[in-house]
């Protein structure tokens, strides 16, 4: 049975370090809620540097009994996280509409629900013990006894978007996964909704102390990138950081850790163009309901999705079927004025490069009210190839069209950047002619999707979020599903190790009934070694 954890719905502006509220700065925020222009109900107080410090510190000391936490516990913090997010889930969800303008009901609700469900994914994950992948050679005459398990790799840094308030911020994947490799996590707050954070944070230190776990697992420090954010990206007990945002933000924090004295890994996940492919055929058949979701998947969150498709490649048909459509949509906030003035200023620009054609104009309001409608450009391919400022991610509702043959579909994805996903749309009778196209894409993409759309990412034991630079740090790792716990573990290999010294995954015995590769083939039971 999961303790039942003590939670409060209070916000007081305060850091959250290792359980207790901490405001010692003077520097304080409010966040702006984006429909109103309206300030937050309280001061947040930025963390100062010897909080910082405060934090890590104890992230640090915790570390040790976390990783000799049972995995069967950390699993059932994981389902009290869960529990308590639930418990003060009309208070999350109420502060994170007002903050994000994102809509309750038709999305907030649905992010809470995904966030609660990763966490109890990733206790599932614990019990089954398959993610420490262990290995076996048993001794030869050729080689000796070698034994490979993943193990955690220190306190991790968490930074989450604007955009998703709850699933990828503080009780979000990074935070999961980190805390079920067992790894401490401190949390650097985002600046846009700083009151939801705070309540996550509060359900996050109730479940450690109804669980017993150690109260330097999690800490939320609010503030800054350039000044908090940094500070904890440099503190050497910080052993990886697991960052979503944007392109810029996960650039920079990736430098600022390679250039360590000890650099440690960053996994950013970035912004992406999410190109989709629409042949003829396709347009032919069904160009009504291609423009319909297309639409659709471009105007969730109004466009503030990584996954939303930004580009597209099709007959010159589909941008007047999706500008039809476009053109009598509402506007809806933006999540902040910044990224609402950045959207502007990207649009501008874009809209006057020669060769580019606005089918529909957004239009955006101005001041602390962030409404915003969605829009559309369309181009050809030679315009394309030759202008950059179209590679790049408008973040917030506008796509591009690109007016494209179909055998020039292949050429203009060998010239793609890296994206989280690609789409192709295409006829039963044309999959042998997109077979090209399709290998190409699988080297520019981390999810590639037949016939739909790429808004919309299921947590899974087999789900990519992820793909070749700019949109991840690193293409071998996901963030979403159950294998984003591999980035905050590291292989180690023991040799001749006597059995009392070995970790129970690695056992003779197989006391936790995991599945392993013993002397390569797969299995459950223990190992049956005759012993001389
Ligand atoms: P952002 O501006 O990069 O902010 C993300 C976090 O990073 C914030 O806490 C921010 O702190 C911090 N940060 C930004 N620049 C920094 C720097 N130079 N040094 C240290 N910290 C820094 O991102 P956002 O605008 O909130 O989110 C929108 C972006 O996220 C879009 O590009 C979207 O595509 C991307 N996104 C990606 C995914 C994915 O899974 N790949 C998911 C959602 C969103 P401050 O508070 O100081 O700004």
């Amino acid at each position: 049975m999961t303790p039942n954890a003590a939670v409060e719905a209070r916000v007081t502006g305060s850091n959250l370090i290792a359980g207790r509220e901490s405001a010692r700065g003077t520097a304080t925020f409010r966040s702006i809620a984006p429909r109103t222009g309206e300030p937050g109900s309280i001061d947040v107080h930025e963390a100062t540097p010897e909080e910082v410090e405060e934090a890590v510190e104890a992230a640090a000391a915790a570390f040790p009994e976390l990783r000799a936490t049972p995995a069967i516990r950390r699993a059932t913090l994981l389902r009290a996280i869960a529990e308590a997010l639930e418990e003060i889930g009309d208070d999350v969800v109420a502060a994170a509409d007002r903050e994000t303008g994102l809509g309750a009901e038709q999305r907030l609700r649905g992010e809470l629900v995904r966030t609660t469900g990763q966490l109890r994914s990733f206790a599932r994950l614990l019990q089954d013990g398959w993610y420490v992948e262990a290995v076996i050679d048993t001794a030869t005459e050729a080689h000796p006894d070698v034994r490979r398990m993943l193990v955690p790799i220190g306190p991790v840094a968490v930074f989450g978007p604007a955009n998703f308030p709850l699933a990828f911020s503080v009780p979000g994947g990074d935070t999961a996964s980190s805390l079920a490799a067992g790894c401490p996590v401190i949390v650097k707050g985002h600046r846009s909704h700083p009151e939801t954070s705070e309540l996550c944070g509060r359900a996050i230190a109730a479940a450690i102390e109804a669980t017993g776990a150690p109260r330097g697992a999690f800490s939320l420090l609010q503030g800054g990138g350039a000044t908090v954010g940094r500070a904890i990206v440099a503190h050497p007990a910080v052993k990886a950081v697991g960052f979503t945002g944007s392109l810029p933000g996960g650039r920079a924090l990736h430098d600022l850790a390679a250039g360590r004295p000890e650099p440690i890994p960053v996994y950013s996940e970035m912004g992406s163009l999410n190109p989709v492919f629409v042949t003829p055929g396709a347009v032919r058949a069904r160009g009504s309901e291609i423009a319909d979701g297309f639409v659709g998947s471009m105007t969730l969150g109004n466009g503030q999705f990584c996954t939303k498709p930004g580009l597209a490649f099709a007959p010159g048909e589909l941008a007047e079927l999706v500008g039809e459509r476009l053109a009598d949509l509402p506007s809806a906030p933006m999540l902040n004025a910044d990224i609402r003035d950045a959207f502007v200023e990207r649009v501008r620009h874009t809209s006057g490069l020669p060769g580019v054609e606005v089918v529909v104009p957004p239009a955006a309001s101005e001041g602390a009210a962030t409404a915003c409608s969605p829009g559309l450009l369309a181009t050809d391919v030679e315009t394309f190839l030759s202008t950059p400022a179209l590679s790049e991610e408008h973040f917030g509702p506008l796509s591009v069209i690109v007016a494209c043959p179909p055998d020039r579909m292949a050429d203009v994805a060998r010239r793609m950047i890296g994206s989280l996903t690609a789409t192709v749309h295409a006829q039963p009778g044309e999959r042998a002619a997109i077979r090209d196209l399709v290998a190409i894409v699988v080297d520019r993409a981390g999810r590639i999707v037949f016939d739909g759309y790429p808004t919309g990412v299921s947590v899974l034991p087999s789900m990519h979020h992820g793909g070749p630079y700019p949109a991840s740090s690193s293409s071998l790792h996901t963030s979403v599903g159950m294998t984003a716990v591999r980035r905050f573990l590291r292989p180690v290999a023991y040799q001749n190790a006597p059995q009392t010294l070995l970790p129970p995954e690695l056992r003779d015995d197989n006391p936790l009934h995991i599945m392993r590769l013993v002397d390569w083939t797969w299995t459950d039971g223990p190992l049956h070694i005759v012993r001389v």
